[in-house]
């Protein structure tokens, strides 16, 4: 395994350096494709090979710009490295598989989300289209190879899994992001009525997807590309104009569409522990926030969610089905005088598999906890979530719910 966690980091730390023109670019408006090259963002200066060895060159030059001396910032070998050790924990629980290679995009993708919001307030749409792409690539490949748990019922029909997970979660923020703006504009802001507030939210996310869908098969469908207007570059907005534009308010569209991102790639079980460990994840960071600008956090301060959601994302992956077997066992297990959880370990479980409870299993023999444990919701949920990350033998197996959702 170690030669294999060498290259991730070598692979890793690589990725980063491109991330950086990414993080750089996309937010400005800029194309990741043209300049080919990459420049000193002061002297636009095109950097030659020996300045472009992720970290290396950062050390070796004095963390100056060879041609005018500009600094460089700390931020572009913090972010290669960065992406050197993630990639390595991503091989540390996919193992070498191909499902290793599918996450390394994902979490590339995340990088790139995680230092444009936190900057400009903003995720651009590419990034997401871009990552529900990935997982849905991911999924169908598990499919065509044959794995158990790609496929799941969303009331009654067959869906795969990348699917009903990014609908899923997408559509628990922007269950949230509706009732949020309701909440703001029409029960306490006045301005409309509650229903002609619902209205607007809706009617403008829908069309938000609608015109990204239409501008992105353009990208495959050639005619429709000329009728399609381009979107307007993303710019990105202070805390500033966000707290006082009274409109603005809750989640953003960004985070809906991050969130259906997140949804293709983990799955809606994962994804959905991944949004309760971001709620604690943003409270904190809001308290933080709070306290280190000494002011009181109202309704209007601005803080991205999008941030929170990548950090909730990394909890869950590698750590999340620790802490679930742990909770298991520590307080469900007692009452239900049901058998341990077996130990986890990170493994060769699909990443967007759903967990195994999720299709008809047919019992792994007779002494599986399902046989034991009452058939609640809850506790399906508890040995799905400890399943995702487990090698097959040691799964748990559970009775089949009917549906998702
Ligand atoms: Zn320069």
């Amino acid at each position: 395994m170690t030669f294999w966690y060498v290259v991730a980091f070598i692979f890793g730390i690589n990725i980063g350096s491109f991330l950086n023109v990414a993080i750089w670019r996309l937010p400005r408006g800029g194309s990741i494709a043209a300049p080919q090259w990459s420049y000193c963002p002061r002297c636009e200066h095109r950097l030659g090979a020996l300045d472009l060895i992720p970290v290396l060159s950062f050390l070796a030059l004095g963390r100056k710009c060879r041609y005018c001396n500009a600094p460089i910032s700390w931020r572009y070998p913090s972010i290669e490295l960065l992406t050197g050790l993630l990639f390595v924990a991503v091989v540390w629980r996919d193992r070498a598989t191909i499902d290793s290679i599918f996450d390394c995009l994902f979490i590339a993708a995340l990088v790139c989300v995680f230092f444009i919001d936190l900057e400009h307030f903003v995720i651009p749409d590419g990034l997401n289209v871009l990552a529900v792409l990935i997982g849905v690539a991911h999924n169908v490949t598990n499919i065509a190879l044959g794995r158990p748990g790609q496929m799941t019922h969303v009331a009654g029909l067959p869906m795969p899994v990348s699917i009903a997970g990014a609908l899923g979660y997408a559509a628990v923020i922007y269950s949230i992001g509706l009732l949020s703006y309701i909440w703001f504009t029409a029960i306490v802001g006045k301005r409309k009525g509650p229903l002609s507030a619902g209205w607007d939210y809706l009617k403008e996310n829908v069309l938000d997807w609608l015109w990204i869908a239409l501008y992105y098969l353009g990208a495959v469908i050639p005619g429709l590309r000329k009728r399609i207007p381009e979107p307007e570059p993303l710019e990105g907005i202070t805390a500033e104009e966000i707290e006082s534009d009274e409109d603005m308010s809750g989640m953003g569209g960004g985070d809906g569409k991050l969130a259906a991102a997140i949804g293709a790639n983990l799955g809606f079980m994962l994804a959905f522990q991944s949004f309760v460990w971001s709620i604690f994840i943003g409270t904190a960071w809001g308290l933080i926030t709070m306290a280190l600008q000494r002011r009181k956090l109202t309704g209007r301060t601005a803080i991205p969610f999008g941030p929170s959601m990548v950090l909730g994302v990394l909890v869950a992956m590698f750590f999340g089905p620790a802490i679930l077997a742990w909770y298991y066992n520590a307080f469900i297990r007692p009452i239900l005088n049901a058998p341990a959880a077996p130990p986890v370990t990170p493994g060769s479980a699909p990443s967007t598999g759903a967990p195994e409870t999720m299709v008809p299993t047919g019992g792994h023999g007779n002494k599986t906890l399902g046989a034991l444990v009452p058939n609640s919701a809850a506790v399906r949920m508890c040995l799905a979530a400890i399943n995702q990350m487990q090698t097959v033998p040691n799964r748990i197996s559970a009775p089949a719910p009917a549906s998702l959702l």
